[in-house]
């Protein structure tokens, strides 16, 4: 009972470790899935963004190429780009022999140097705040310049991220940060992805940073809660193999002792027989040899009388000698020659295991105290097993006639001076005053369907291992019986 529910411990204890290094594990699979997708939106974000840069680069290109309409004229094509592209707000032209205007002018003449020293588009100036930026084209006759809306460069419709979803985004040029979007904090559980890489134009130096902190809620929970249910599910099942195992043992337990207990009892039975025929035989004997000297003092027939009662003679004897044989068969010679160290306390756990269920229907929490220093003895152990478990037997026959609250069962190993002693103690009707001084006798039993050999046959086995057992009533009420051993220490002494 109390390894099974040890065992239950352990195995709940194994069930929880099985069930956090599984979600762990399914955590950190999950993780690297996280990262994965991050680092491909981010990849996705950079493209896209790079895409819409080089596009710039070539409609700048394109218009110092074609150098659309004339100066000052109706037909000056480029100013229908912000029509076209909703990220170009503003579209300059200066003609070589004018400057540029407005307050752009000092940044455009400038970025306009540049480009005519690198000979590709370059940035005037870039206002994050304000969410812009100047690109200019230095070209003959005509330099053009574009005002960049930075947020319209995103392209909405193939745009990886969600503006509240859980991934910040950002451009970063120059001290300068322009948030796409803001990244909800889920509460982080440790560790962050980022992602950071220069857009691939030139003239927009501006570097995309992005940046994941994942949170609880990021946990793959129904994996996790699965696993967990399914763990659990396994431990159920290996406990009810566990406690099927520990009831079929028990059931074999109990099969070996029946046997043991009858073929033991059979021997009492033998020894009982034995017993009372001997008794008539030796009988006949005396009387036969009575007669047989009266017969010689009267004359009639003297020799024939002679002749059947020295047949008698004959016969009773050998019918003697033949009971002597059988006593001596049955008298177990071998318990003797297989004794050794047994753990008196560990005997009586495991008696107790053996009959839990009985004792659970009996409603009885048995009470074992166990003296370290006396449950080392000397005894043959299936002869121990014997006799506890029929000491116990009776103990539960007798609590049976009592009423539920009423029953207790105190089991004690303790020293009983040089010998270590098991004391069963019940709270059941006692034995009555005529029955104890039968009790170990064979075929001595006040139940209606016992056999009466039971404590007779423990008495005989106790005493084959040089032990004793006694039973007396135990007041207030009840009955104790005591089993007494040699102690181990003390063996080669007594
Ligand atoms: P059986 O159990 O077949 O009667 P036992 O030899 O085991 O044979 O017991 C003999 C008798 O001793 C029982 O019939 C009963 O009267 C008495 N006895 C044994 N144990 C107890 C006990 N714990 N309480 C009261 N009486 C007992």
């Amino acid at each position: 009972m109390a390894r099974l529910a040890r065992r239950t411990l352990w195995l709940g204890l194994a069930w929880m470790c099985v069930a956090v290094a599984g979600a762990a594990w399914l955590a950190l699979a999950h993780r690297d899935t996280l990262r994965e997708a991050f680092e491909t939106d981010a990849r996705i974000a950079h493209r896209l963004l790079s895409q819409r840069a080089v596009q710039l680069e070539a409609i700048l290109a394109t218009l110092a190429l074609l150098q659309p309409g004339a100066a000052g004229g109706d037909a000056a094509p480029e100013q229908r780009l912000p029509a076209l592209y909703p990220q170009v707000l503003r579209v300059w032209r200066r003609e070589s022999a004018q400057a540029w205007t407005g307050a752009d002018a000092g940044a455009l003449a400038d970025g306009e140097a540049v480009s005519r020293a690198a000979r590709r588009v370059a940035l005037a100036s870039a206002d994050f705040a304000a969410g812009r930026f100047l690109l200019v084209q230095a070209a003959d006759p005509a330099s053009f310049a574009l005002q960049i809306d930075l947020r319209a460069l995103v392209p909405q419709a193939e745009w990886p991220y969600e503006a509240n979803g859980p991934v910040r985004v950002a451009l970063v040029h120059e001290g300068q940060t322009l948030v796409l979007a803001d990244g909800h904090d889920t509460g982080s559980i440790g560790g962050a992805f980022s992602f950071r890489k220069h857009l691939a134009a030139q003239s927009q130096p501006f570097e995309l940073v992005a940046a994941l902190r994942p949170g609880w809620a990021a946990l793959p929970w129904v994996a996790i809660a699965a696993w967990t249910a399914l763990s659990a599910l396994g431990a159920g099942l290996l406990l009810a193999a566990l406690r099927m195992r520990a009831e079929r043992l028990r059931a074999h337990a109990l099969l070996r002792l029946d046997q043991v207990g009858r073929l033991n009892a059979l021997g009492e039975l033998a020894a009982g027989m034995a017993h009372e025929l001997n008794q008539p035989l030796t009988a006949m004997l005396a009387n036969a040899q009575a007669a047989q000297r009266l017969l010689a003092d009267v004359p009639p027939d003297v020799d024939a009388a002679r002749g059947a009662i020295e047949q008698s003679a004959r016969q009773a004897r050998r019918a003697s000698d033949v009971v002597g044989r059988l006593r001596r068969t049955v008298a177990r010679p071998d318990v003797g020659t297989r004794m050794q160290p047994v753990d008196l306390g560990d005997s009586v756990r495991q008696a107790l295991e053996l009959i839990e269920p009985d004792l659970r229907r009996l409603g009885v929490q048995p009470d074992l105290k166990v003296d370290a220093a006396a449950t080392s003895v000397q005894a043959e152990p299936v002869a121990l097993e014997q006799i506890v478990h029929n000491v116990l037997t009776n103990a539960m026959q007798a609590l049976e006639q009592v009423p539920p609250d009423e029953r207790r069962l105190e089991l004690g190993v303790v020293r009983d001076g040089l010998r270590g002693a098991l004391v069963v103690r019940d709270s059941g009707p006692g034995i009555a005053p005529e029955a104890l001084a039968h009790l170990f006798e064979p075929f001595f039993s006040t139940r209606a369907d016992g056999l009466g050999l039971g404590l007779s046959l423990c008495e005989t086995l106790a005493a084959s291992m040089g032990g004793t057992l006694t039973g007396a009533n135990s007041p207030p009420r009840g009955a104790e019986f005591r089993l007494s051993l040699s102690l181990v220490a003390h063996a080669a002494t007594t």
